[in-house]
C-alpha cells in the first residue's frame, strides 16, 4: 500500500520538477508521520523512506525512541516550547520551525549540530505559525550567530484562504532576502499533500508530505 502511494507521489514530483525545469535530485521528500505510530514508520522505511516529519515533541521523542535501531532523519516540523528545544535536539535532524529569537538561542545551548529553517507565516493572522516577514532577515542572523545551527533557508506552510501559487512566490522573495545573507540558504521547505506542486513550481527543496502516504490520520492536524 505504502509502496504505491510513494510511487504515485514520486511520480508526481518528477512531472511537477520536469514543468518547472527543475532536477527532481533537489528535491527532499519527508514523509509526516505524526499521529500514525513508529509500526507505520518502519514499514516506510522499509519502503526507502528515510526523512520524517513530526510535530508534537513528545511524541517524536518516543518514535525516535521505539526505532533507534533505523538510520533516519526526524525533521521537527511543528511549534517548539523554548523548554523542549534541548530534548528536541537530541533527536532532530533537522528544525523546520524557527519562529522566534529565545528558542533559537535555547536551541543554542545543545551540543547537538541541526538543520535550521526559519518559518514565515504568510498568512494575515500573526497567530498562525511562523516569524512575521518583516522579522526573517533578523532571525536569519540570529541563527547563523549560533555555532552549532546550519541555516538551511526558509520553511512555510500556504494559507488555506489563498492560491498556493502567490503564498509560495512570496516564500521564494523571503528566501532570496536571506540569500543576500546567508548564499548557502537556498533551501525552501514548504509543499504538502495538496499543494507540493505549486511549491516545485516556487523552488520548494523539502516536501512535507503526510496524507498522500500515510492515509488519514486519526486527528485532523
Ligand atoms: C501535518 C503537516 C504536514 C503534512 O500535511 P499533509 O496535508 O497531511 O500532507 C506538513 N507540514 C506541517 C507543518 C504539518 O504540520
Amino acid at each position: 500500500m505504502y509502496r504505491t502511494r510513494i510511487d504515485e507521489v514520486r511520480e508526481r514530483i518528477r512531472d511537477a520538477c520536469r514543468r518547472a525545469g527543475r532536477n527532481e535530485h533537489e528535491i527532499t521528500l519527508i514523509v509526516v508521520s505524526k499521529f500514525h505510530p513508529s509500526t507505520v514508520v518502519r514499514d516506510l522505511y522499509a519502503c526507502g523512506i528515510r526523512d520524517f516529519g513530526e510535530n508534537r515533541h513528545q511524541e517524536a521523542a518516543d518514535k525516535a525512541a521505539e526505532l533507534e535501531d533505523l538510520e533516519l532523519r526526524w525533521h521537527f516540523v511543528g511549534q517548539l516550547q523554548t523548554k523542549k528545544a534541548r530534548q528536541a535536539a537530541r533527536y532532530a535532524h533537522a528544525i523546520h520551525s524557527i519562529d522566534r529569537g529565545n528558542l533559537v538561542d535555547a536551541l543554542a545551548k545543545s551540543d547537538q549540530t541541526l538543520d535550521a529553517f526559519v518559518q514565515v507565516n504568510l498568512t494575515s493572522d500573526p497567530a498562525r505559525g511562523g516569524a512575521q516577514p518583516a522579522e526573517v532577515e533578523s532571525l536569519a542572523e540570529k541563527v547563523m550567530g549560533a555555532e552549532n545551527l546550519r541555516l538551511r533557508g526558509v520553511m512555510a506552510v500556504a494559507p488555506l484562504d489563498e492560491d498556493p501559487a502567490a503564498a509560495f512566490a512570496r516564500l521564494r522573495s523571503y528566501s532570496e532576502r536571506i540569500q543576500k545573507l546567508a548564499p548557502d540558504a537556498t533551501d525552501i521547505s514548504a509543499g504538502m499533500t495538496h499543494d507540493f506542486e505549486e511549491a516545485i513550481q516556487f523552488g520548494a527543496t523539502h516536501l512535507r508530505i503526510g496524507t498522500a502516504i500515510t492515509g488519514n490520520r486519526r486527528e485532523g492536524n
